[in-house]
C-alpha cells in the first residue's frame, strides 16, 4: 500500500465509441475510496487508426500508463500487440485488462471471473447451492455467442457446468463451443432460438441458470427480450441479464412475474472492474463504493 498510495495512477480505457462508458466512474469512485491518487481516461481510438492502438499500448509497455480496459472493438484485435496471456484471457480469446510486467505488455480477463464472483456473491459460494440435490452437473442456457457469451460459457464451464449455449445464429454458436470443447470436458451444446421451442418440448431438460447475454433489452429498447415468444422461462431457473440499464429489463420482469429468481448484471460490471483494479494496484477494491456510484447514475 506504502508505494501504492504515493504514486499518481494513471489507468484508463480504450474503445470506440465510449461516451456512454460508466467505467471512469467506477474507476474513479475505486481510487477515492481506496486512498489513491489518480485518474481514469478515455482513449476513443476509431477503428480506422490503427497505429494510435500501437502507441497507446507503447505507453502502457514503458510504464506511463499503469493499466488500461478494453472495449469494444478491441478485446480480440488487441491481442497481436500483447506479450502474454493469462490463461483465462487465451481461453476466451479476449482481452479486457492490459497492464505490464518487467517491459512484457500482459492481456487479462476480469470478465469471466467477474461474471462468477457476481453469480456466487448472490446465491453464496459454491455455485453448486444453485444445484438441485441428487443431480451430477448444475446445467446452464446462455443466450448469445459473442464476447460476454464466451466469457460466461468459459467460466461455468470451468465452475463444472454443463453448458448449451443459444444464438439466432447457429454457426456462431457452433464456433463458440467448438473452440472452448478443447479447453473444457465439461459437456457444452449449441442450438439457435428457434430450435429452442423443440428442445423444449422434445427434451424437456432442466436448467438451473438462464443468462443473457445479448444486448437485446437495452435502454433505449427496454421493452424487447431476448427469450422466444410463447415459451415459458425454464422452471426452478435463476435468470441473469448482463444488461444493467434498465435495472429491470423485459426478460428480469418476466422472471418476476413467473416467481423465478433473478438479477442484472450491475454486480458483474461492478465485479470485473474491482478485478481489473487489483491487477493493477495491488489494493484491494472497494466493491460497496463503486457499486454506490454506479447505481446512482443508471
Ligand atoms: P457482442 O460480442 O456484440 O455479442 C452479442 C450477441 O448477441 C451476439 O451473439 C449477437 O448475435 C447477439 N444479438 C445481438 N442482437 C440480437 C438480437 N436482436 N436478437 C438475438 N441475438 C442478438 O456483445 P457482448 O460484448 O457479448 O455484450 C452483450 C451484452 O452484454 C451487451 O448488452 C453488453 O453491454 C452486456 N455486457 C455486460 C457486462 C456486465 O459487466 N454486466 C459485461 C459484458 C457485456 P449477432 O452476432 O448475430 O448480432
Amino acid at each position: 500500500m506504502g508505494e501504492a498510495s504515493s504514486k499518481f495512477w494513471q489507468l484508463g480505457l480504450l474503445g470506440y465509441p465510449l461516451e456512454h462508458s460508466l467505467s471512469p466512474l467506477l474507476h474513479t469512485a475505486a481510487l477515492h475510496a481506496a486512498g489513491l491518487a489518480g485518474e481514469y481516461c478515455l482513449h476513443a481510438v476509431p477503428p480506422d487508426a490503427p497505429d494510435d492502438v500501437g502507441r497507446l499500448l507503447d505507453r502502457v509497455r514503458e510504464g506511463e500508463i499503469d493499466g488500461l480496459n478494453v472495449t469494444i472493438p478491441y478485446k480480440q484485435t488487441v491481442l497481436p500487440y500483447l506479450d502474454e496471456l493469462t490463461p483465462v484471457a487465451t481461453a476466451i480469446e479476449a482481452v479486457n485488462t492490459i497492464y505490464a510486467r518487467r517491459g512484457y505488455l500482459v492481456g487479462d480477463n476480469t470478465d469471466a471471473p467477474g461474471f462468477l464472483n457476481d453469480i456466487a456473491r448472490i446465491v453464496g459460494w459454491p455455485l453448486s447451492d444453485l444445484r438441485p440435490a441428487g443431480r451430477e452437473l448444475p446445467s446452464a442456457l446462455i443466450l448469445g455467442a459473442g464476447g460476454s457469451a464466451r466469457a460466461v460459457a468459459y467460466a461455468l464451464s470451468y465452475a463444472g457446468w454443463h453448458v448449451w449455449v443459444a444464438a439466432r445464429r447457429l454457426e456462431q454458436a457452433r464456433k463458440l463451443t467448438a473452440s472452448l470443447r478443447q479447453r473444457i470436458s465439461t459437456p457444452i451444446h449449441h442450438i439457435t432460438f428457434i430450435g429452442l421451442p423443440v428442445l423444449f418440448d422434445a427434451v424437456a431438460p432442466r436448467f438451473d441458470l438462464l443468462v443473457n447475454a445479448t444486448p437485446v433489452g437495452m435502454a433505449p429498447e427496454g421493452e424487447t427480450s431476448p427469450w422466444p415468444d410463447k415459451l415459458e422461462l425454464p422452471r426452478g431457473a435463476f435468470v441473469y441479464d448482463l444488461v444493467y440499464n434498465p435495472p429491470e429489463t423485459a426478460l428480469l420482469r418476466a422472471a418476476r412475474e413467473a416467481n423465478l429468481p433473478a438479477a442484472n448484471g450491475l454486480g458483474m460490471l461492478v465485479e470485473q472492474a474491482a478485478l481489473s483494479f487489483e491487477r493493477w494496484t495491488g489494493c484491494v477494491a472497494p466493491r460497496a463504493a463503486t457499486y454506490r456510484a454506479v447505481s446512482l447514475n443508471i
